[in-house]
């Protein structure tokens, strides 16, 4: 499922004829060279394809369309080289539906104090071109992200990195088809949600199978295809005896391998990258599908439990966003609580389907009672999440909008193992404490289910946020609880003023 082969960055650099052919050369020089430095930059995973010198409104309105219409690109950066007169950008940044990054920059770091004359001033006046074009973005309510300082910073090419990253996965997003193998888990109210405006918000098309449709092709899976996954399995994971070939149990691994193919076909199918199942209804599948669930998650599909569509459409953007960066992210559930003080964590799991990209070690697979839903024993990866810098991303409908809510978390190993729990799961201390955190996510209205991701930061986070233009609220080291109830109180005013009337 692999998302950044052929995107591109289209890199637009902004003047005006006034200042005659030689000056514009220049600029269309040193335009090239920045557009290098970002292509080098291996933060910017997406090809910077530069653009040539844009001077006019029809030019730049060609432009935005031609960024609209190509598929492959995913977001655009703007720099105003010398004074681009806004008036003629108007037009082209009111089309613009592609992530924008204004790139507030300059082609030389020092001034060339001794010898600056009228020349050098005429062409290298980014810092008052780029405050037209903030203005008028500004006016007309573009979202953007703007960075600032010169390109060989290296906090550029990170800042813009996390931007790129966000756009690959905000185009993730835009194509998203999500598969839900039944409804939602009865009477759970956080995983309901309104998948129109889903589509209209994030583009991603939400529609329910019968999970008998899945069931027929889980069964027209052959014995040999069967055979090839569980030697497969051998191979990637620690697989209990009981489960391996001749062990008294083969046969529950080789029908969690019979759902595992029968799931990929279904989703390859149909064009999903993303999918729920719901435990309450299983049809005729003899497994709650658990190590299906986790290796098509490591594949990159998004995955919701108990048909939290909602949540499987955040774990397929945040993978898509987090492609070629070290790190995994898996659907989470916050499960429980070590309370004891000054060593206040969170253990996070799910019944099964934790996605073995967070894992610290080859993980074990196997078989074990499952206490919940009248169904035989189901085959799963058991492993604990690597300790290091996380976040976890939640997403919840109000009723007149999406609210995201964020926590910057640090995955910590278990204060001990932990042998009689048959499922992979992951031990967090959360920002800025857990009595904060917690105050916070439940003032919020966030939900359990989240998604934690090891390769990602809140910057990434937020930048998808503004580009699909949702809220999100943000828990880390500087949050304050009676600050962070004033923030939701002064969003919803702003979101409820922002849809207009
Ligand atoms: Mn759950």
């Amino acid at each position: 499922m692999n998302v950044s082969g052929s995107n591109e960055i289209w890199f637009l650099t902004g003047s005006q004829g006034l200042y005659g052919d030689d000056v514009l050369r220049q600029v269309a020089g040193q335009s090239l060279q920045i557009a290098e430095a970002l292509g080098q930059a291996d933060e910017i995973p997406p090809r910077i394809v530069p653009k040539p010198v844009l001077t006019d409104a029809g030019a730049i309105r060609r432009l935005a369309l031609e960024a609209n219409a190509y598929d492959s690109c995913v977001g655009v950066i703007a720099w105003m080289h010398t004074f681009s007169p806004a008036k003629m950008w108007i037009t082209g940044l009111d089309l613009l539906r592609k992530p924008l990054l204004h790139l507030h920059t300059q082609a030389n770091v020092e001034l060339p104090w001794s010898d600056i004359d009228m020349d050098f001033m005429n062409l290298n006046q980014a810092a008052h071109g780029d405050r037209e074009f903030g203005y008028a973005q500004t006016r007309i309510g573009v979202r953007r992200k703007t960075v600032a300082g010169h390109v060989s910073d290296p906090a550029v090419a990170r800042r813009i990195g996390e931007w790129s990253h966000a756009a690959v996965g905000h185009a993730a997003l835009r194509a998203m088809r999500v598969a839900r193998f039944g409804d939602n888990m009865r009477n759970v109210a956080v995983t309901e949600g309104d998948k129109v405006e889903a589509e209209l918000r994030f583009g991603v098309s939400v529609n329910t199978y019968g999970v008998n449709d899945l069931v027929d092709v889980v069964e027209d899976v052959t014995d040999a295809d069967i055979d090839a996954l569980t030697s497969e399995y051998e191979g990637c994971y620690s697989v209990a005896a009981e489960l391996r070939r001749g062990g008294e149990r083969h046969e529950s691994l080789r029908y969690g391998a019979r759902i595992e193919l029968g799931l990929r076909n279904f989703l390859t199918e149909g064009g999903f990258s993303a999918f729920t199942t719901n435990f309450e209804d299983l049809g005729g599948l003899r497994q709650l599908p658990g190590l299906a669930v986790q290796r098509l998650m490591a594949d990159g599909y998004g995955f919701g439990a108990e048909g939290d569509w909602k949540s499987s459409v955040l774990v397929r953007a945040l993978k898509a966003t987090a492609e070629g960066l070290p790190g995994g992210t898996s659907f989470m559930e916050d499960y429980t609580y070590h309370l004891v003080p000054g060593e206040e964590k969170i253990l996070g799991a799910h019944m099964l389907e934790v996605c073995p990209t967070i894992a610290d070690q080859q993980p074990t697979l196997e078989i074990h009672a499952l206490s919940i839903g009248a169904r035989e024993d189901p085959v799963r990866l058991v492993f604990d999440a690597a300790p290091g810098a996380a976040v976890v991303l939640g997403m919840a409908d109000l009723g007149d909008r999406f609210r995201l809510v964020a926590n910057e978390i640090e995955v910590v190993p278990p204060d001990e193992p932990l042998p009689r729990l048959p499922v992979a799961r992951a031990v967090w201390r959360p920002a800025p404490d857990l009595r904060t955190s917690t105050e916070a996510w439940l003032t919020a209205g966030g939900p359990h289910h989240t998604v934690l991701s090891t390769a990602l930061t809140t910057e990434h986070l937020w930048d998808l946020a503004e580009m699909v233009g949702t809220e999100l609220v943000l828990i880390d080291e500087h949050t304050d609880a009676r600050r962070f109830t004033q923030e939701l109180r002064w969003n919803q005013t702003y979101y409820r003023l922002a849809q207009g009337f």
